[in-house]
């Protein structure tokens, strides 16, 4: 077999009829200069999202097996309508579900991760000279239902095809042209970056950088995959994701602003061993991702407790940790829906002083107030409120000489 490439096309890329065509026509164009292609679709546009919409109209909490179902269909949508226009310019191609191309799942609905692929179908598709179009963001788990992997998992699906198949490389096509030191879409003066490491764009994608999934950048790392990523609508060369970066000294590769994020407290909770235990088993019981905890120490025996969990686990997170609240006597719960998670990331960067001073410098001088903070080797988190977030964006993007 020759030499396989894997492609995606993100949701953005296939908006309309005619970028289905002008997807077709590129994939055909690297069909025609000798590779094996196997092609991995998004939802078409904003499909996942009226889907949701459309189940939300109906109840406030739809069964998440059905949810997985519903929301299959948009990348099974764009599957067949760009089978259909390759197969309309005298070539073949057939459309693959993810159960169809072996990808099998374990874990919960919506947030799945894959654990094996079989890929006896998927290599006998293309060694008939198919082009294989794979509906990106979904599986198939044990008990043979249709699961999806998470919003924005269709990259995911790519390059876990990608290391199964030991392709060449792995290409994401999307609506940027490339990996940028922040969004283009925030920061006007953002700059493409020619590449950029796994560990560095692993921490980048954890915290909002929403080009790339992170498990997608994991598997590549994992398993040493190929990857780019690059625009579906001209010919730049992207963004290569590799192993390591040269560079003399620490320095911030990107910033990125995660608008995905609210924050709960718990306040006058009684300060005795087990509390935390107690509060966070419950969480995480109901797989609700923890990210941020801060706890204050109060005196007369009482603190506060706050901790940050995505959007979209709010309400569920708020509903378990009121029962806690009463159980433990604490006095009352708050939230907080209109913070953001803003952060800096580049490889060693916590270990220069100059880095850290400047950041919180720079956040100071705009009359930031940081509600949590934490830090690793590679990154400096905090939580704020989201007016003047983006100004923060740009600031830091200045003062870290980003733009130059
Ligand atoms: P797709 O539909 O192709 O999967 P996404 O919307 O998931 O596209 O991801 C691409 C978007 O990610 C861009 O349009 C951009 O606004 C956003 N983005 C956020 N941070 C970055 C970054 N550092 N570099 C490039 N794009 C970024
Ligand atoms: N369609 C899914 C989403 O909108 C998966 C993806 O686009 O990667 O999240
Ligand atoms: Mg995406």
């Amino acid at each position: 077999m020759e030499d396989i490439i894997v492609q995606k096309y993100g949701g953005s890329s296939l908006e309309t009829i005619d970028k289905i065509k002008n997807v077709a026509k590129r994939i055909v164009k690297t069909k025609l200069s000798g590779n094996s292609l196997i092609v991995v679709v998004s939802a078409m546009g904003k499909t996942t999202d009226n889907l949701i919409s459309m189940a939300g109209e109906i109840c406030t909490e739809p069964a998440p097996r059905e949810m997985d179902m519903l929301l299959s269909t948009g990348e099974q949508m764009s599957m067949s309508l760009l089978a259909i226009a390759i197969q309309c310019m005298g070539y073949n191609a057939i459309s693959l579900t993810g159960s169809q191309c072996g990808i099998l799942v374990y874990s919960d609905y919506s947030n799945a991760r894959i654990g094996n692929i079989d890929t006896k179908r998927l290599k006998g598709e293309l060694s008939k000279d198919n082009i294989v179009i794979v509906a990106g963001f979904q599986g198939e788990n044990s008990d043979g239902d249709i699961v999806t992997l998470g919003r924005g998992g269709s990259d995911t699906t790519a390059v876990a095809l990608a290391a199964a198949v030991n392709a060449k490389k792995c290409e994401i096509y999307t609506d940027v042209d490339g990996i940028y030191t922040t969004d283009p879409r925030i920061v006007h003066r953002a700059k493409l970056l020619k590449d950029i490491s796994y560990d560095e764009m692993l921490e980048l994608a954890k915290l909002g950088a929403k080009v790339l999934h992170p498990r997608a950048v994991e598997i590549a790392r994992n398993f040493n995959v190929p990857l780019v990523v690059r625009s579906s609508l001209n010919n730049s060369e992207g963004t290569k994701v590799r192993e390591t970066v040269s560079m003399e000294k620490a320095i911030v590769r990107g910033i990125t602003l995660d608008k995905d994020i609210a924050k709960i407290s718990i306040l006058e909770v009684p300060d005795r061993p087990g509390i935390a235990y107690n509060i966070f088993s419950k969480i995480c019981e109901a797989n609700i991702g923890i990210d941020m905890i801060i706890q204050n120490v109060h005196r007369n025996a009482v603190n506060d407790i706050s901790f940050s969990v995505k959007s979209q686990d709010l309400n569920k997170a708020l509903k378990i940790t009121k029962d806690i609240c009463k159980e433990i006597n604490a006095k009352e719960v708050v939230s907080d829906n209109t913070v953001v998670k803003l952060s800096i990331v580049g490889t060693g960067i916590m270990g220069d002083p100059s880095v850290i001073t400047l950041f919180f410098e720079t956040l100071y001088n705009l009359g930031i107030n940081l509600e949590m903070i934490s830090t690793s080797e590679i990154k400096i988190s905090c939580i704020i409120n989201d007016y003047k977030a983006e100004e923060a964006v740009n600031e830091l993007h200045s003062k870290f000489k980003l733009d130059e």
